[in-house]
């Protein structure tokens, strides 16, 4: 072995260590009733997760990775002792779908779509198991004793088989990375289609639900914990709307195609996290699209 690829070799193993590293799960895990038995959980980490406590059993939402979910089933513990039924994955992407092996280990059954499970049998993570229940087409309704977990996949609009959870008893819901309040969009919004996720928004609307948790809640944590809510549904749907008609407006000026993402402004929500970083990327890859055509786009096989 090469010193360059026992070097490399190291690091690897150093990276793989610290990605799996399982954080005390004390100081910063916070895990916050938002509803009657429904709990949002962070470590303060950028991801917010979801559990629902119910008379036979409780359900997870995203495990995002072992040291989240380690975390996560010690804040479980520390409210009940019921078995945990299911693991719900929202999506296929890595940093959402990794960590399910801490909750099959507890007995519990990870379920998935089947698109999501397709893509991550041909691309494995380090941190991802296969999961136990996979489940296809667009809707499914899991029964766990005095609640319900109902499953839907509203069609394209990122990564794959992205999965809309609504708990009708709890009027709660969970949104996977289509809902990010008090954000502009994710950097170069990878593996979105936009204008499907600008029509998914509009049929999440249509759910029935009071409160829910988004995985990317940028509001101060304290507001953060406790959810997010239809407002914020809606100002992720007027956020693509203005920043596409700003866009627009500029290539009716005949602004010049790559001065476009310095010339666009949207200053109503300049107090958004990700405004002075990624408002130029958000522009760039929303032209490129209106430009070229929607992608990314798969004929529907499910
Ligand atoms: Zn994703």
């Amino acid at each position: 072995m090469s010193v360059m690829s026992r070097a490399m070799a190291v690091l690897g193993a150093t990276l793989l260590a610290l990605a799996i590293s399982v954080p005390a799960a004390g100081e910063n895990a916070r895990a916050h009733e938002i509803n009657d038995g429904v709990y949002s959980f962070t470590l303060g980490l950028g991801n917010h997760s979801m559990f629902v406590v119910g008379e036979d059993g409780v359900a997870v939402f995203d495990t995002f990775d072992s040291g989240h979910s380690q975390a996560m089933l010690a804040a479980i513990r520390d409210l009940t002792d019921k078995p945990i039924r299911y693991a719900f994955h929202s999506h296929n992407h890595w940093d959402h779908a990794s960590g399910g092996q801490v909750f099959k280990d507890t007995g519990a059954q990870t379920v998935m779509h089947a698109l999501a499970t397709e893509w991550l049998a041909a691309h494995p993570g380090r941190d991802t198991a296969t999961p136990d229940m996979v489940w296809s087409g667009e809707r499914r309704d899991i029964d766990v004793g005095d609640f319900t977990v109902e499953m839907r996949y509203l069609g394209l609009n990122h990564g794959l088989g992205m999965t809309v959870f609504t708990i009708p008893e709890r009027k709660a819901a969970f949104f996977a990375d289509l809902v990010n309040p008090n954000r502009v969009m994710f950097a170069v919004v990878p593996d979105f289609n936009i204008g499907e996720w600008e029509r998914t928004l509009t049929e999440i609307l249509d759910l029935e639900f009071d409160i829910a948790v988004c995985t990317h809640n940028e509001l101060p944590t304290d507001e953060a914990v406790k959810g997010c809510t239809r407002a914020h549904v809606e100002e992720e749907r007027q956020f693509i709307r203005d920043l596409r008609n700003a866009i627009l407006e500029e290539f009716q000026k005949g602004t010049g195609f790559l001065d476009v993402p310095k010339a666009v402004k949207l200053p109503q929500y300049a107090h958004w996290v990700g405004y002075d970083d990624w408002l130029e990327m958000n522009t760039l890859r929303l032209m490129t699209d209106l430009w070229m055509g929607p992608f990314p786009w798969y004929p529907e096989t499910e």
